[in-house]
Protein backbone atom coordinates (compact mmCIF):
# COMPACT_ATOMS: atom_id res chain seq x y z
CA UNK A 1 0.00 0.00 0.00
CA UNK A 2 2.61 2.14 0.25
CA UNK A 3 3.22 3.32 -3.43
CA UNK A 4 -0.32 4.36 -3.27
CA UNK A 5 -0.79 7.68 -4.48
CA UNK A 6 -3.73 9.87 -4.81
CA UNK A 7 -4.13 9.26 -8.26
CA UNK A 8 -4.44 5.54 -7.56
CA UNK A 9 -6.64 5.95 -4.73
CA UNK A 10 -8.98 8.49 -7.37
CA UNK A 11 -8.83 5.23 -10.13
CA UNK A 12 -9.51 2.85 -7.59
CA UNK A 13 -12.18 4.77 -6.16
CA UNK A 14 -13.21 4.94 -9.99
CA UNK A 15 -13.29 1.04 -10.58
CA UNK A 16 -15.29 1.26 -7.36
CA UNK A 17 -18.45 3.26 -8.66
CA UNK A 18 -18.49 1.70 -12.03
CA UNK A 19 -18.97 -2.01 -10.47
CA UNK A 20 -20.68 -1.27 -7.36
CA UNK A 21 -22.27 2.07 -7.77
CA UNK A 22 -22.40 5.73 -5.84
CA UNK A 23 -24.76 4.23 -3.60
CA UNK A 24 -22.64 1.56 -2.21
CA UNK A 25 -19.45 3.68 -1.76
CA UNK A 26 -20.76 4.81 2.11
CA UNK A 27 -20.44 1.33 2.68
CA UNK A 28 -17.33 0.11 1.27
CA UNK A 29 -15.83 3.16 3.04
CA UNK A 30 -17.61 1.78 6.51
CA UNK A 31 -16.54 -1.65 5.85
CA UNK A 32 -12.65 -0.17 5.61
CA UNK A 33 -13.15 1.75 7.97
CA UNK A 34 -14.35 -0.60 10.77
CA UNK A 35 -11.28 -3.02 9.04
CA UNK A 36 -8.86 -0.38 9.95
CA UNK A 37 -10.05 0.29 13.26
CA UNK A 38 -10.12 -3.69 13.87
CA UNK A 39 -6.97 -4.47 12.82
CA UNK A 40 -5.26 -1.17 14.94
CA UNK A 41 -7.24 -2.52 18.11
CA UNK A 42 -5.06 -5.80 17.34
CA UNK A 43 -1.62 -4.42 16.62
CA UNK A 44 -2.67 -1.98 19.97
CA UNK A 45 -3.82 -5.55 21.82
CA UNK A 46 -0.29 -6.87 20.36
CA UNK A 47 1.91 -4.26 21.81
CA UNK A 48 -0.02 -3.98 25.22
CA UNK A 49 0.40 -7.68 25.55
CA UNK A 50 3.97 -7.33 25.33
CA UNK A 51 4.53 -4.47 27.75
CA UNK A 52 2.51 -6.00 30.48
CA UNK A 53 4.91 -8.78 30.53
CA UNK A 54 7.41 -6.63 31.56
CA UNK A 55 6.42 -4.67 34.64
CA UNK A 56 4.51 -7.71 35.84
CA UNK A 57 7.62 -9.00 37.34
CA UNK A 58 8.41 -8.28 40.56
CA UNK A 59 10.64 -5.21 41.61
CA UNK A 60 14.25 -7.19 42.42
CA UNK A 61 15.01 -3.63 44.31
CA UNK A 62 12.17 -4.24 47.04
CA UNK A 63 14.48 -3.80 49.75
CA UNK A 64 18.29 -3.40 50.06
CA UNK A 65 20.81 -4.37 52.46
CA UNK A 66 22.64 -2.23 54.71
CA UNK A 67 26.73 -1.77 53.46
CA UNK A 68 27.36 -0.93 56.86
CA UNK A 69 25.52 -3.37 59.26
CA UNK A 70 24.40 -6.03 56.23
CA UNK A 71 20.49 -5.51 57.43
CA UNK A 72 17.61 -4.96 55.45
CA UNK A 73 16.66 -2.19 54.85
CA UNK A 74 13.24 -0.17 52.60
CA UNK A 75 14.50 0.70 48.87
CA UNK A 76 12.92 4.08 49.78
CA UNK A 77 15.09 4.71 52.93
CA UNK A 78 17.39 7.28 52.87
CA UNK A 79 19.25 5.64 55.52
CA UNK A 80 19.57 2.56 57.63
CA UNK A 81 16.67 1.90 60.33
CA UNK A 82 19.51 -0.02 62.94
CA UNK A 83 22.67 2.24 61.97
CA UNK A 84 21.74 5.27 60.54
CA UNK A 85 24.28 4.65 57.62
CA UNK A 86 23.11 6.93 54.74
CA UNK A 87 22.09 4.96 51.72
CA UNK A 88 22.96 8.26 49.01
CA UNK A 89 25.29 7.91 46.61
CA UNK A 90 28.50 10.44 48.16
CA UNK A 91 30.47 12.53 46.05
CA UNK A 92 33.62 13.26 46.70
CA UNK A 93 34.20 16.63 47.81
CA UNK A 94 38.27 16.65 46.52
CA UNK A 95 38.04 14.51 42.95
CA UNK A 96 34.19 14.69 42.46
CA UNK A 97 34.29 10.41 42.30
CA UNK A 98 30.69 9.34 43.03
CA UNK A 99 31.04 6.87 46.04
CA UNK A 100 29.05 3.94 46.91
CA UNK A 101 26.26 4.72 49.94
CA UNK A 102 27.66 3.42 53.33
CA UNK A 103 31.73 4.31 51.69
CA UNK A 104 33.06 6.01 54.67
CA UNK A 105 36.19 6.83 52.28
CA UNK A 106 36.71 8.01 48.72
CA UNK A 107 37.69 4.93 46.59
CA UNK A 108 39.67 6.69 44.02
CA UNK A 109 41.36 9.46 46.32
CA UNK A 110 40.78 8.01 49.69
CA UNK A 111 39.45 11.60 51.59
CA UNK A 112 37.00 10.87 53.93
CA UNK A 113 33.56 11.41 52.91
ZN1 LIG B 1 23.02 -0.43 58.91
ZN1 LIG C 1 37.99 11.45 45.96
Amino acid sequence: MGNLGVPELLIILLIILVFFGAKKIPEIAQGLGKGIREFKNATREAESDGNESAPALPNPVASITCPSCGKAASAEARHCPSCGTSFEAKTCLKCKTVNRPGNKFCSACGTQL
